[in-house]
């Protein structure tokens, strides 16, 4: 937000190295010999084919990409964790859910917080597969507010056991789970603390409810976990006393951008179906691809995968690069981890919101394209709309995910990390003088996409300023101004991805006239989104002359001097995408 980017600084899918290529390579493979065949199967409540799937899994590595290899695991960079989530994940938000709950929230609190004996212990069984993990946070009562949970945890006199009371709801993978990460409150403590708890050591005191009945992931175990006196040893708490919230936190951040992987080749599944059935389906005797109407949803299909693609390997690589620097200046491995994951935590939430809401709208075009045949669980297209629906829910809903862009910022700027004031304030100035109306020389690649992307990062300013001057720290009691300023930040973010991706794609020549376009209609449609956001949002604190400037200057901000055809880009992406059969990115 407070720097203009080159392609040169962002990493893309089209960077991958060949041992990521490798890895790329034997998931998909995987999934399509082993899962996709099965969709039928998945969508008929089998919760053990995807104990069986992530059995198989383990034996194979994906369970441990991201455990050291001390641990048993491959010990594999960011990226490539990202990118191995993102082709485990698209046949199915069944196995796609166990695969997350498991490697993420379920692993990742020990890797991070876990001491040397409990990483010897746990992170080997977890990397392999032998034990499938679980992650408890959620109670009848506490869902978003996750700190406010009940469960109590009760210290034995000789200080040798814990014992847990309590119960957690929605728990994925609870019915084939060996390890639970859990989350209790210690006597009167102000937060959470976490522990881990072996189900065969648990007792009669543990019991499960009964599987959740779902509108998708059907496959994918969910079920409440009851806690009765459970007695768990003292050494199984996991991190410090009071600090299991900060842990659930940080876990979920990365839950969070591999929740935005996650839904990347659901996306690109959907696409080449839809593309597909298209191709075959005639109607008024032609293909029905051949009509403006089909082809337009195909075109807001690619853009949407292909930014969201842009954002998410540009985050992850920006991610791998601070854990490395961070090891490079001498922290341990996990405090490496850690602190790098959550400088990024704002693009994690950025990433998670817009992925999962273009897997659901993308899904949905999908049904469309297909007719009533999109409509019926015979084709892929129903169960992908179902599964699609969760991921705006769990791991923080899109709401307080949204909400959580633009706090995280403002935190970061009052804590000095971060220095928007000076373009906040600078924006303040501009808006007080008179715009040039000289026309720029727009004949270079994106000239004008950067003039605008650098325009909406001030309108930004402009919106998040006035509301911040003019509500201070009561700001956070208006939500949906927050979601507005929320919302051109992640439109800004997806943008952005897009257009420096397909630049680095005409600077290589891979695939770039189409990737251009791409990325000019991406801009287009996140400029009508934020326009509607901003002026929402300024005229709900403003009046007079200061909404007058104000408006006057988002007109300026989000302005085109040279219109994209969009219809006509939407035909020749549409065309492209009939041509090659497939999403081909
Ligand atoms: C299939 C499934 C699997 C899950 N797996 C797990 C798991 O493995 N482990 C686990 O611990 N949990 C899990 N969850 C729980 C999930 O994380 C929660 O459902 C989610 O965090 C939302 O909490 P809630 O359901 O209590 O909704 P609520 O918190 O009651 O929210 C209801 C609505 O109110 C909004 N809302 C709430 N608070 C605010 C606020 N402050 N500001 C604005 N809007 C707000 C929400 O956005 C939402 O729209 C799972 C849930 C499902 C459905």
């Amino acid at each position: 937000m407070i720097k203009d980017l080159s392609w040169e600084d962002i990493f893309t899918p089209e960077d991958f190295s060949e041992e990521q290529k490798m890895m790329l390579e034997s998931a998909k493979e995987f999934i399509d010999r082993e899962v996709w065949p099965k969709k039928h199967q998945i969508e008929k409540k089998d919760y053990a084919l995807i104990e069986e799937l992530m059995k198989k899994l383990g034996e194979l590595g994906f369970l441990g990409i991201s455990v050291p290899e001390e641990y048993g695991g491959l010990g594999m960079g960011f990226v490539t964790t990202m990118l191995v989530c993102d082709y485990i994940s698209g046949a199915t938000g069944s196995l796609a859910t166990a695969y997350g709950a498991h490697t993420g929230i379920g692993t990742l609190p020990i890797s991070l917080y876990g001491t040397e004996d409990q990483k010897k212990k746990y992170l080997p069984k977890l990397a392999t597969g032998e034990w499938l993990a679980s992650y408890a946070l959620t109670e009848p009562e506490a869902g978003s507010d996750a700190n406010s949970g009940k469960t109590k945890a009760v210290l034995s006199e000789d200080g040798k056991f814990y014992k847990i009371t309590g119960q957690k709801m929605w728990i994925t993978n609870a019915g084939f789970a060996e390890l639970f990460i859990v989350f209790a409150r210690i006597e009167g403590d102000k937060n959470i603390t976490a522990f881990i708890v072996e189900k065969s050591q648990a007792g009669e005191g543990f019991s499960l409810g009964e599987e959740e009945d779902k509108l998708g992931i059907v496959s994918s175990s969910t079920r409440q976990l009851f806690f009765n006196d459970v007695k768990i040893p003292a050494e199984n708490m996991l991190g410090e006393r009071n600090g299991g919230f900060k842990i659930a936190l940080n876990a979920l951040n990365v839950g969070r951008i591999k929740l935005g992987a996650a839904c990347l080749d659901a996306q690109r599944r959907i696409i080449s179906n839809a593309i597909n059935y298209s191709n075959e389906r005639k109607q008024f005797g032609v293909s029905i691809n051949t009509f403006g109407a089909i082809q337009e949803k195909l075109a807001d299909m690619a853009v949407a995968a292909f930014t969201s693609e842009a954002g998410a390997y540009r985050a992850a690589k920006d991610i791998e690069d601070a854990i490395t620097e961070n090891i490079a200046n001498g922290m341990a491995h996990n405090e490496a981890e850690l602190k790098g994951i959550e400088e990024y935590a704002i693009e994690a939430s950025i990433l998670k919101v817009w992925i999962s809401d273009m897997a659901q709208i993308s899904a949905d075009k999908g049904i469309q394209v297909y007719g009533g045949m999109g409509y019926s669980k015979e084709m892929p297209m129903e169960s992908a709309w179902r599964d699609a629906r969760i991921s705006r829910i769990y791991e923080g809903t899109n709401e307080i995910n949204s909400l959580l862009c633009v706090s995280m910022l403002v935190r970061r700027a009052f804590k000095g990390r971060i220095d928007l004031i000076t373009p906040a304030m600078s924006v303040a100035d501009e808006l007080m003088s008179i715009p040039s109306f000289d026309i720029p020389d727009y004949s270079e690649l994106f000239v004008q996409e950067k003039e605008i992307l650098t325009n909406l990062k001030k309108a930004f300013f402009m919106l998040a300023g006035a509301a911040l001057q003019k509500f201070g720290t009561d700001l956070e009691n208006h939500q949906q101004l927050i979601l507005k300023a929320s919302s051109i930040l992640i439109e800004i973010y997806m943008a952005e991805s897009s257009i420096l991706r397909s630049e680095k794609m005409t600077k290589n020549g891979s695939n770039s006239d189409i990737a251009v376009k791409l990325s000019q209609i991406q801009l287009f449609n996140s400029i009508e989104k934020i326009k509607q956001n901003a002026i929402a949002g300024i005229v709900s604190f403003t009046e007079g002359d200061e909404q007058r400037i104000m408006l006057s200057g988002l007109r300026r901000y989000t302005r085109y001097n040279e219109y994209p055809n969009v219809i006509k880009l939407k035909t020749e992406i549409a065309e492209f995408l009939i041509k090659e059969n497939k999403y081909a990115f």
